[in-house]
């Protein structure tokens, strides 16, 4: 079952193969690279590209290197991903690359803000397309089956069905993931490579923000004036689902913590980027 509420034609899923030493600075010519991923190493002469690259050259690399790909960036619309938004339009219309696809995961519990930023970002880049993923349990049909608080009695359960099913129902149709992970979010997240092999999505994963501080991350928002969710202007330095994100009295937009996501408990991840 797809649980995809738009973006038709998709392509069928097909095993790629790759190994998951590749990145973006040696690609070896004898590693076995399937054909439907074309990833070779430069010819000679031509530049090369690493992973301290900036976000911005990583992103006109990754776009126009995998143009003939199908990629996905995923969002919550947090404030990484409304940067990555801004960057991969720009390079769109630079190179003049076909509509990206921007996915965000809908659990049924975003704040109005949340809705708001949305719709500010699809008229804003209008060369983005952006699409939902959902779980086709309802909120009544979870509050049924599990009760009426499962984000608080059991969140990881909660998560795992209105994010993570969506996500392995989905993400199998793409060949590059774009992320807005950085490695100074978590200690889960702390030595992320900016591109590598998913093993469990089974696809190629690509975090241009991996190396950004958050610093660097609200210093950009300003800077190109890219919408962002006005409750980090309220002391929401991150922003999730209602039920389980809190503001944090002191905090600010550039604030490097992610407290206030399931507040009192020491969970971090909601299981789309690493196992809960
Ligand atoms: S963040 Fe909370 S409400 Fe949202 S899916 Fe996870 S547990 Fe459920």
């Amino acid at each position: 079952m797809n649980y995809q509420t738009s973006n038709t034609n998709q392509p069928e899923p097909t095993s790629p193969i790759l190994d998951k030493t590749a990145s973006l600075v040696t690609v070896p010519t004898e590693l076995p690279v399937g054909p439907l991923l074309q990833i070779k190493p430069p010819a000679t002469g031509e530049p090369g590209i690493g992973a301290a690259a900036s976000p911005m050259e990583l992103i006109d690399w990754g776009l126009e290197k995998f143009s003939d790909q199908p990629i996905v960036l995923t969002t919550s619309f947090g404030m990484e991903g409304c940067v990555l938004m801004d960057m991969c339009s720009k390079t769109i219309a630079a190179k003049q690359l076909g509509k990206l696809k921007v996915a965000c995961i809908d659990t049924g519990f975003f704040f109005p803000e949340t809705k708001q930023l949305r719709q500010k970002l699809i008229d804003r880049y209008p060369n983005l397309d952006f699409i939902t993923w959902e779980t086709p349990v309802s909120i009544e049909q979870q509050r049924h089956t599990y009760g009426d608080m499962l984000w608080k009695n059991n969140p990881n359960m909660c998560c795992n069905i209105r994010k993570v099913q969506p996500m392995r129902e989905n993400i199998v149709h793409y060949r590059l993931w774009i992320t807005a992970l950085r490695r100074t979010q978590t200690k889960e997240r702390s030595d992320i490579p900016v591109l590598g092999w998913d093993w469990r999505y089974e696809l190629l994963k690509f975090c241009p923000l991996a190396t950004w501080t958050r610093g660097d991350v609200w210093a950009y928002i300003q800077q190109h004036n890219v919408p962002f969710n006005q409750l980090h202007l309220q002391n929401y330095p991150s922003v999730s689902c209602f039920h389980c994100t809190r503001a944090v009295p002191g905090s600010s937009p550039d604030s490097e913590i992610r407290k206030g996501r399931w507040a009192g408990s020491d969970k971090e991840e909601c299981g789309l980027h690493f196992s809960i």
